[in-house]
């Protein structure tokens, strides 16, 4: 699978890999519990439209996504499963929410008496979200009493679902993990006709007492494991590789360096190839001198500073490379591969934040 010969960078997709993922994590459930994909953030640097709408084809119950715009890009391509907003909505959009029958969180009573007020009688169904201890967004439990009762009285709306999210999941951090589904309990018990959400990837995978009614599973879907920390408990596939190609080839004699600041000199005679491959386009710049790229199947170090949109890669010892030859800066090649987890490591930060950080416009090639 190469690219249209005009790009010379692309994101490659791997559709099959997302469906594995999809139905690893189904069986890995109990029957009846239902399963939300979370494409938000552009499908974690995915690709929205097309991983949710593989997602709906593999069979997942609802869509999660952060903002009113990622919901709205959604049905704009005629997606129409439930899809439940995250994020903050402004009272303002209200008659937009009815209209696209997207699933607002509600967290205080501005939102819901507005969307009490949009004309038209169809009843509008909202997920209470309540903050158990990230402290981030919702209702504290305390107040979750008062907010329902509040709804309650409203005409038009409705709670359909309650849920929390959890600090530490990701860490295993069993006792928090287990206080906060405690508190949440402590409240949803209240209210058992409602469905009872609370889990993402690394609870899913990890603390099977979380599952409810739902699970909110976001980074697993793609193929990468939540942290080091969590149990590899289902077979993932990786989804996404980044490729490019070198496009040019030269030698530098010992002593010369190369890139921005020269902050790496060749100790010897050095083949260096440029990728046109930077951190505009989502490789941190923390790569610089640190970071690897696959050619032929091999690894090559990134030479000096990556640059916005180019890097530098030693290629001395990689036989017979041409300008024109792929490069694989995240994914497989031949028998290697270099991981999200991998570059992540490299850049000092989270699997998510590599993935969120490849350029939303980048050419994508879905297999
Ligand atoms: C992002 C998010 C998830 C998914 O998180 P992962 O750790 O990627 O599985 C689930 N629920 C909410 C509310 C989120 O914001």
């Amino acid at each position: 699978m190469g690219s249209n010969k005009a790009e010379l960078s692309w994101v490659e997709i791997n559709m099959k890999a997302l469906v594995h993922n999809v139905e690893k994590l189904r069986q890995y459930l109990r029957p009846g519990t239902q399963l939300m994909a979370v494409v938000k953030k552009n499908a974690y640097g995915h690709g929205a439209v097309p991983v949710a709408r593989v997602a709906v084809a593999a069979g997942v119950d609802w869509l999660g996504v952060y903002s009113l715009e990622e919901g709205l890009q959604l049905r704009d391509a005629g997606i129409s499963i439930p899809i439940l907003i995250f994020g903050y909505v402004p009272s303002s959009q209200a008659a937009t929410l009815v209209k696209s029958e997207l699933t607002p969180t509600v967290v205080e009573t501005k939102l819901p008496l507005a969307l009490d007020k949009v004309q038209g009688d169809t009843t509008i169904a909202v997920h209470v979200k309540v903050d158990t201890g990230l402290n981030r967004s919702g209702v504290r439990t305390e107040d979750v009493p008062h907010l329902m009762y509040f709804i309650s009285g409203l005409r038009r709306v409705k709670v359909e679902g309650l849920y929390t999210h959890f600090a530490s999941a990701d860490e295993l951090d069993r006792e928090t993990v287990g206080a906060q589904l405690q508190r949440f309990l402590g409240v949803a018990t209240k209210f058992p006709e409602l469905l009872l959400h609370a889990a993402n990837s690394a609870a899913t995978l990890v603390f099977p007492e979380t599952h409810l009614n739902m699970v909110r599973p976001g980074i697993v879907m793609y193929g990468v494991y939540p942290s080091p920390a969590v149990e590899r408990t289902i077979p993932l596939q990786p989804v996404l590789s980044l490729k490019s190609r070198v496009v040019r080839l030269h030698r530098i004699r010992a002593g010369e360096g190369v890139s921005y600041g020269l902050t790496w000199k060749a100790k010897k005679d050095t083949s260096v190839a440029l990728v046109p491959f930077g951190y505009g386009d989502g490789l941190p710049r923390l790569l610089s001198n640190c970071g690897q790229v696959l050619v032929h199947g091999q690894r090559a170090p990134i030479r000096g500073r990556v640059c916005m949109d180019q890097c530098i890669v030693d290629v001395t010892d990689v036989p017979e490379v041409k300008v024109g030859d792929e490069v694989v800066l995240l994914g497989r090649q031949g028998s290697d591969e270099i991981s999200v987890d991998e570059i992540a490591n490299w850049a000092d930060t989270i699997n998510r934040e590599i993935l969120a950080g490849i350029r939303t416009d980048l050419h994508r090639i879905y297999t």
